[in-house]
């Protein structure tokens, strides 16, 4: 494991910086490469394009998504060319290709160019060693891509997170700034964080409540119902669909919102229930899923499950799929108004008493 700040006695009190704190200046001289052109890497690209900032996306030979980026009028090179032209590389090709392609640019990183990522694994669990005369720094929107495009055309911002692993100019924490400014996320707000903090709360949150600990719980309480011989559909409603309710009122006020929005029994029912679930063990558990994120553990195990080419990935997947809940779930969706239409466009369906 190499990381510069992981030293122990880091501070974890807050800094947010706006569009105020942030001068695109920085980056006005510069050239700024961005590999790949997906979720993250379109939005990216076209922000700062828009934002006034000289870009060139980085694309292999066969990529599917030239034509897309050219019909934006971007410029479309390959990784090392563009990594050749530019004084700032902002790595947006998925986690597990990164180091790939960083090979392929690392000759082409001068003095006081800037490596930039979205997410800080390969750094911190040392799969990209980058050289010292660089500048790496870290912007990563808290949205998925789409969604840092879109608020981008709507004036709106995107919150992210700033940190700086290596700061070879002096500069790198306002180049970080700049990046941040062009495709919108200081409009927001953004937070000061560090390689290690952001690698080290995105896969927990990930694995022990966000993808993995919720879909647990979604899958325990519908087999729960289902085997005590409640009807699956009924099940779904009250252990799945429902779900995005709850999530709602907590994005939009914290718990609080949602035991104030609930009837005063869900509220009592919740509260002296909800430890009982997700009790003292399940606490014990999650200590373990974070241990093995902090001591690279986890890192290991999913470099090591690409090399071999995902056998249990693609196991566990299927799996996924293949439970009974998902059946029921797209028979259900296709059934109602709150299929994808509504959900494509954000908006509730509305029905005809609301005209
Ligand atoms: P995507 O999976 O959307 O990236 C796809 C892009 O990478 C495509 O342009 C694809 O090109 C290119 N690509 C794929 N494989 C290769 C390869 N072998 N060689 C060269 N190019 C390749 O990535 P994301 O946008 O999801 O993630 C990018 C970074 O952003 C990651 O570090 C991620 O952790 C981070 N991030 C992602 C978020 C998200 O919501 N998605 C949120 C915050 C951070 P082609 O057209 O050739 O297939
Ligand atoms: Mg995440």
């Amino acid at each position: 494991m190499s990381t510069n700040d992981d030293d122990g006695d880091e501070e974890f009190t807050t800094t947010v910086y706006y569009d105020d704190d942030a001068d695109l200046g920085a980056l006005a001289e510069q050239t700024v490469a961005v590999l790949g052109y997906g979720s993250q890497g379109h939005a990216h690209a076209l922000n700062l394009h828009e934002s006034g900032i000289d870009v060139v996306v980085g694309l292999r030979k066969s990529s599917s998504s030239r034509e897309a980026a050219e019909a934006e009028g971007l410029r479309v090179t390959t990784p090392k060319n563009a990594a050749s032209e530019a004084d700032l590389v902002s790595v947006l090709v998925p986690d597990t290709v990164q180091p790939a392609v960083y090979d392929e640019i690392e000759d082409e990183l001068g003095p006081g160019d800037t490596l930039q990522f979205a997410h800080g694994f390969n750094i911190h669990y040392g799969q990209i060693e980058p050289k010292e005369e660089v500048n790496v720094t870290m912007v990563a929107p808290k949205s998925p891509g789409h969604l840092v495009r879109r608020n981008y055309e709507h004036d709106e911002g995107t919150p992210g997170l700033l940190a700086v692993y290596q700061d070879a100019t002096g500069e790198a924490h306002d180049v970080g700034l700049a990046y941040a400014k062009a495709i919108g996320c200081t409009r927001a707000g953004v937070v000061e964080t560090s390689f290690r903090e952001e690698t080290e709360t995105d896969l927990f949150g990930e694995q022990a409540v966000l993808c993995g600990g919720v879909t647990s719980l979604v899958k325990q309480g519908y087999e729960t119902l289902v085997d005590n011989g409640y009807s699956p559909e009924m099940a779904y409603f009250e252990c799945l669909n429902e779900l995005k309710l709850i999530v709602d009122l907590m994005y939009e006020g914290g718990l609080g919102e949602m035991w104030d929005s609930v009837s005063d029994t869900a509220e009592y029912g919740g509260l002296t229930r909800g430890d009982m679930v997700v009790d003292d063990h399940a606490r014990e558990n999650m200590e373990e899923v974070l241990e093995a994120v902090q001591d690279g553990t986890f890192a290991r195990e999913w470099i090591n499950e690409n090399q071999a080419n995902r056998p249990s990935y693609k196991q566990l997947r299927q799996a996924e799929k293949d439970h009974e809940i998902e059946a029921v779930g797209e028979n259900l969706r296709s059934l109602f108004a709150w299929g994808e239409d509504a959900e494509a466009e954000g908006e509730t369906a509305e029905t005809p008493a609301d005209d």
